[in-house]
């Protein structure tokens, strides 16, 4: 089969590869019929994530049709369409129990480099690194679905492929990301970061009681989906734009009861403070670069929350937490909790509350995905969310 395969630091090749085959009886294998790829997986390409390794098969976002099942499966018959989570569960831990799906004790093989960093291991995730469980990814024509009865959702409308697919991450992690953010009916939310997972924030935000959004970007395009949302919009790319000046002058002096940081490792921003974390990070003294996080920490109200959906792999520098603690802040932050939120999504999918398919700017095929990798990193176009057809052919020129 073809596969998008990482072949080490900003090398990304489009591969024949092996067909997956199943190796546990709770395995099932898919069919793949959508796939996209995801602001992470940027960081993956950008060698930001440890222990890749040459020929990983990327991609954490994909539904499909199921080919064949283990004999453990239960919940899956062949010819089912699922929609397939983005972190593997087994269905049974502690965690699992609790609902805290991404936590799942049971799910990474690997999770003894986890836990010499971490302390604990998070659940094993899809085409995300070697210390997330070297599981191969979506980003290809077939795949191997661990724990089949625990993850995949069935689709038994006939909803086209797009406007289910972002189950699989982006749209729960919105949703959970302003669920995280304790917003009361009409509170203030202010969100940084306008990629997908922003966006889905956003409009979660309204569908949970917002009045206002405040909406922090700088690409034209992304700030535009945002006012299509209903957000204000505060660009801080331009001139004589204080992103702290503009939360208070546009609550009273008060700021925002709620911030979201949908941005994550690699903020980038016009301060001082970027540039001391770009060298550091580029000596190894500093893991990721965490400028948003600083932002939401001292732009929030006092006795605000503070969620934290975008991803940080490491070690932080000059984080004000002494803002936090004196302010009295909740941070809530985390990998999504799949399992909780696909359902109830899908239902408002079905009930037309709300259509995913808004921020797809590019459809593609698998022999296309390394440039558009590199198109997306380098801002050479007006990428909002990249959708690949794992059967369709390249266009001829
Ligand atoms: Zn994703
Ligand atoms: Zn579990």
């Amino acid at each position: 089969m073809k596969a998008v395969c990482w072949m080490g630091k900003s090398k990304i090749e489009t591969l024949n590869v092996p067909d997956p085959a199943l190796l546990n009886p709770h395995d099932a294998i898919l069919k793949i019929t959508k796939t996209a790829i995801c602001g992470s997986d940027l960081h993956l390409f950008d060698g930001f994530i440890p222990t890749m390794e040459q020929g990983d098969i990327l991609g954490h976002e994909f539904m499909g049709i199921v080919e064949e099942v283990g004999r453990d499966v239960t919940n899956l018959k062949r010819g089912d369409r699922v929609v397939v989570p983005f972190t593997i569960s087994c269905g049974n831990c502690l965690f699992c129990r609790k609902q805290l799906w991404s936590l799942c004790d049971n799910t990474n093989p690997n999770a003894h480099i986890a836990e010499t960093l971490d302390g604990y291991t998070p659940s094993g995730l899809f085409g995300y690194s070697h210390m997330l469980g070297g599981y191969a990814g979506g980003q290809a024509q077939y795949v191997r679905v661990p724990f089949a009865n625990v993850g995949p959702l069935k689709i038994e409308s006939d909803l086209p492929d797009e406007k289910v697919l972002f189950l699989s991450d982006i749209f729960p992690t919105g949703y959970m990301a302003a669920e995280n953010a304790n917003i009361e009916e009409g509170d203030t939310v202010a969100v940084w970061g306008c990629g997908p997972v922003g966006l889905f924030a956003i409009s979660s935000a309204f569908m949970l009681g917002a009045a206002r959004v405040i909406a922090i970007d700088r690409f034209p395009e992304r700030l535009e989906l945002a006012r299509k949302l209903g957000a204000i919009t505060v660009d801080y790319s331009e001139e004589d734009v204080s992103v702290l000046t503009a939360l208070k002058d546009l609550t009273g002096g008060i700021g925002p009861d709620c911030a979201i940081d949908a941005v994550g490792m690699e903020a980038h921003s016009n301060d001082l403070q970027y540039v001391y974390d770009k060298v550091k990070t580029a000596l190894f003294m500093e893991t990721d670069r965490p400028g948003v996080l600083r932002q939401a920490i001292i732009g929030v109200r006092k006795g605000g929350t503070l969620s934290i959906p975008g991803v940080y792999g490491g070690l932080l520098d000059k984080v004000p937490f002494g803002a936090a603690m004196n302010k009295g802040l909740t941070m809530k932050m985390g990998q999504t909790h799949m399992q909780k939120y696909m359902k109830p999504l899908l239902e408002r999918i079905e009930k037309g509350q709300i259509d995913p398919t808004f921020l797809i700017s590019h459809r593609i095929t698998l022999d296309e995905a390394p440039e558009m990798y590199k198109i997306w990193r380098d801002k050479k176009d007006k990428v909002t969310k990249i959708v690949i057809d794992p059967w369709a052919e390249k266009k001829a020129a």
